[in-house]
């Protein structure tokens, strides 16, 4: 065992000591509330009747027209703007660096291949999957399944584990979360015709006419209530778990590809449950990155977390390492309740992810506010400001397509183990003692792209699902 390691194994079991020490610290009850009759139940959350977001005043309906992605085909202000002078500055760059023999680490010809080969199934999937899908009986059938609400979540959460999901949740649609008006998969439909070509060798032009970009800055898709039924008002929300040696590769095109993976991947899950929900009598809208509305509120909704400075779910078994998908359903489904994480609480002692941000997207102070503040976010929930087109910006301007510090540095971040997840317990309460061990145990390092590529192929992913 090499010297590294060694330190680091003893300073985590003091840190565990540490750790378990404060738990003798808390009260009697809020102890035996977290531990209560065994382990097991020690590293659950509790449900809570309302979900753990402040809603001030009236929610704006948020038009998918002003997120980052879809500025990005339309917004000539911005140094993103896809068909602007600047467009895919960082995509360019690495391009040439490798053509030149001066790649640089993390983004040569393999890694660069690597990501972009991972986005083929987002793509087409994406394509697929973004509209209303009509329940269709097998012959003979001519009844809807049947059953009890609970029975019908059981079964729809297994369906969705069958097909792959990290971790599945149901919730009653709070159509505060839809979009007013969806876009950002109209343009991702655009590109992936070019993909349909290749994948399936169909003649150039058979899907119909490619957007230019005057047309795409033009469209407008209807209102989203005229498109999502008013009885599609059950939602199974779940979550797909990225790699977490991945994301020990920060700012690289290893990273990047993991993201495009699990884009990837929840179309695959998303599709295949849609077409469960249909042979079962029931309607289906698959739902991922692209909307027709807001994953990450239906995920708390549906006690999958709650949201963090950062603006991303933070689960309690991946923190924010998940990419969120689902379907939309009138089937009647039993909903669960969210779980209170003290998530909030944590956050305004923490603020890494605001301190690793290389664009300053994050706020760093902890003047949380229901207003929108920048034109790319919603108001009425109260949340920390989050510029998206910084965000973006440096995305594309610095990183090919993506960036993953605010993932990375996340506390919450870890594997799947019981000490880390009992850790994740003692967030609120050890509050900067934790953040402080975070840096001391140097979880942070970042790790080279070169020993991601040396790994065993056969002890790979998905590792912390394993423990
Ligand atoms: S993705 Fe990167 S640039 Fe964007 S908010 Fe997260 S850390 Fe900042
Ligand atoms: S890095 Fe810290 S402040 Fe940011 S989301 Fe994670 S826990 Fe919250």
């Amino acid at each position: 065992m090499s010297k590294k390691l060694s330190r680091r194994s003893f300073l985590k079991s003091t840190a565990l000591t540490g750790a378990l020490t404060s738990l003798l610290t808390l009260t009697p009850g809020a102890r035996e509330k977290l531990i209560g009759d065994g382990a097991a139940s020690a590293l659950e959350y509790p449900r809570v009747d309302k979900p753990p977001y402040e809603v001030e005043g009236e929610v704006g309906r948020f038009d998918n027209r002003n997120n980052a992605h879809s500025r990005g085909y339309w917004d000539e202000s911005q140094s993103f703007y896809m068909f602007g002078p600047q467009g895919m500055t960082a995509f360019h760059d690495t391009l040439r660096n490798i053509a030149t023999g001066t790649p640089k680490p993390g983004f040569d010809h393999r890694d660069l291949s690597l990501f972009m080969s991972s986005a083929l199934m987002f793509k087409i999937g994406s394509f697929a999957a973004s509209h209303l899908w009509e329940p269709e009986l097998p012959p003979g059938l001519t009844q809807p399944y049947t059953t009890t609400p609970e029975e019908a979540a059981q079964t729809v959460k297994m369906a969705a584990k069958h097909f792959g999901a990290s971790v599945v949740g149901t919730c009653k649609l709070n159509r505060d979360w839809l979009y007013s008006h969806r876009y950002h998969v109209e343009n991702w439909k655009t590109d992936a015709k070019d993909l349909f070509t290749k994948v399936f060798g169909l003649e150039k032009g058979l899907l119909g006419p490619v957007m230019t970009p005057e047309e795409r800055k033009k469209l407008q898709m209807p209102h989203v209530d005229d498109e999502l039924p008013q009885e599609m008002n059950n939602v199974i929300v779940c979550g797909i778990e990225m790699d977490y040696e991945a994301y020990q590769r920060t700012l690289s095109c290893v990273e990047i590809a993991e993201t495009y993976r699990a884009y990837s991947f929840d179309k695959f899950l998303i599709m295949h449950l849609a077409l469960f929900i249909n042979y079962m009598g029931y309607r289906a809208w698959p739902f991922g990155s692209y909307g027709p509305g807001l994953g990450i509120p239906m995920a708390v909704d549906a006690g999958l977390g709650e949201m963090g400075r950062n603006g991303l779910l933070i689960n309690p078994d991946f923190g924010p390492r998940l990419r969120i998908c689902g379907v939309i359903t009138d089937m009647p489904i039993q909903p669960d309740k969210p779980i209170d994480m003290g998530v909030t609480k944590f956050c305004e002692t923490c603020g890494l992810c605001a301190e690793n941000c290389p664009s300053g997207s994050i706020s760093k102070d902890n003047n949380r506010t229901s207003e929108a503040v920048y034109s790319t976010t919603n108001y009425g929930v109260k949340k920390w400001p989050f510029d998206a087109c910084k965000c973006k910006a440096y995305w594309d301007d610095h990183n090919i397509s993506a960036c993953g510090n605010c993932v990375h540095y996340c506390p919450y971040n870890k594997p799947k183990t019981e000490m880390h997840k009992l850790a994740a317990h003692l967030a609120p309460t050890l509050g900067s003692t934790l953040v402080k061990m975070e840096k001391m145990l140097g979880y942070s390092e970042p790790k080279d792209v070169a020993s991601w590529w040396a790994q065993d192929p056969n002890k790979f992913f998905p590792r912390s699902t394993k423990k």
